[in-house]
């Protein structure tokens, strides 16, 4: 997937789309390029991320989640299930990306909107078609003897040294040198949408993560949040020409969506996802993935106190009140989080409701007798005494 891409590697993706590749042979299980290849350096230089990634501390290595994808990639390919490195990286973005070795990356900011495992399934489809196709070296071999290329492997090899590869800067560049070719791009989901079909996945699914998508470009404007919503102007024909092929395969309604297994998944881990995304600073869009989160249905107390902490957060006169109208839909919509009353507390403060803000705080510290918080919250209290 080119989600997430420098200006420069998108000019250079422009020009090579346009270049005649030569042919490549699809990658055979358990094939490793040999010694002396290009692909083989191409290789070198991915291992070497890979490990800095592997220990960035951003990597979620809990194994049922692991064990969770995992098992999506190896029923999409199963013969090359061994060769493929999945990691989870915790960032708050759209992205999802496939080195040439086998070192696939799904963020965290992907897991939260996509809604079933179908969808999923279509998204680590279309890296595998990366891979299994060898896009990396044929886009590799259409670059290297331009001056592009110089430029091109200087970023690779940038990219790879760069610190612990922790940092946002550092992940963007990473995931940047991953970037493909439009034609690329339209193969790979192609592929993808057929792996997904053939393991008995709703082809119908592939889109609908787009057009998600699509409203949340929309509700950006022009602000530009990421770098790939500005540079990718791709989403709407993608989501068409997805729709088209999955009708194409004339399903008759039988295909797996996995919508309760996906929501179980990824339970544990959603609030801290979207912890993440109402501190990403992009209101706009993190507001339409909540409210698709909220629409949904699954577990609303959490969706809307995540809606009411996106107001409070931004901070604006009016957003006050509208953090306090979420945060009362989620004590009303069923368990919230105890953490809601501290919030509650710090609005109300906000807004000069000394009494309410007092009952917040004291009620948030009776639920959490040993928050971590508890010195700070008690000293507010003593200064609305
Ligand atoms: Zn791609």
């Amino acid at each position: 997937m080119k989600l997430r891409c420098t200006s420069f590697v998108l000019t250079l993706a422009l020009l090579s789309s346009g270049c005649a590749t030569a042919p490549v042979e699809d990658i055979q299980p358990g094939e490793r390029p040999s010694q002396a290849s290009d692909e083989a350096g191409r290789w070198m230089v991915t291992g070497e991320m890979e490990a800095r990634l592997a220990t960035s501390g951003r990597v979620i290595d809990d194994p049922a989640l692991n064990e969770y994808l995992r098992d999506i990639v190896c029923r999409l390919a199963p013969e090359y299930c061994a060769d493929i490195r999945l990691y989870i990286v915790r960032t708050p973005h759209f992205n999802a990306s496939m080195a040439p070795n086998g070192f696939m990356q799904i963020w965290s900011g992907l897991l939260l909107r996509a809604q079933n495992e179908s969808q999923l399934a279509y998204i680590v489809g279309h890296e595998l078609a990366h891979y299994l196709e060898r896009h990396s070296v044929q886009q590799w071999r259409t670059v290297r003897d331009t001056s592009s290329g110089l430029v091109f492997f200087q970023i690779a090899t940038g990219a790879a040294g760069v610190g612990a590869a922790g940092d946002m800067a550092a992940l963007i560049a990473v995931a940047s040198i991953f970037a493909y070719s439009r034609d690329h791009e339209r193969e790979a989901d192609r592929v993808g949408l057929e792996l997904m079909a053939r393991a008995g996945y709703d082809p119908r699914e592939a889109s609908r993560i787009w057009e998600a998508m699509i409203e949340e470009e929309d509700a950006a404007g022009g602000s530009k949040r990421s770098i790939w919503l500005a540079t990718h102007p791709g989403t709407a024909e993608r989501a068409q020409t997805l729709t088209s092929l999955a009708a194409e395969r004339s399903v008759d309604g039988n295909g797996f969506r996995g919508r309760t297994e996906y929501v179980a998944a990824i339970r544990p881990f959603r609030a801290d996802f979207l912890r993440d995304e109402v501190r990403s600073g992009s209101f706009a869009t993190s507001a339409v993935v909540i409210d698709n989160l909220i629409e949904a249905g699954d577990n609303p107390a959490e969706a809307h106190f995540f809606k009411g902490e996106l107001y409070r957060l931004r901070g604006k006169e009016s957003d006050q009140a509208e953090a306090i109208k979420h945060y009362r839909l989620a004590v009303q919509s069923g368990p919230a989080p105890s953490e809601i009353h501290r919030a509650l507390g710090l609005v109300y403060w906000r807004t000069g409701e000394v009494k309410q803000a007092r009952a917040s705080f004291a009620e948030y510290l009776r639920l959490v007798p040993d928050a971590s918080d508890r010195l700070m919250i008690q000293s507010y209290l003593d200064q609305l005494e």
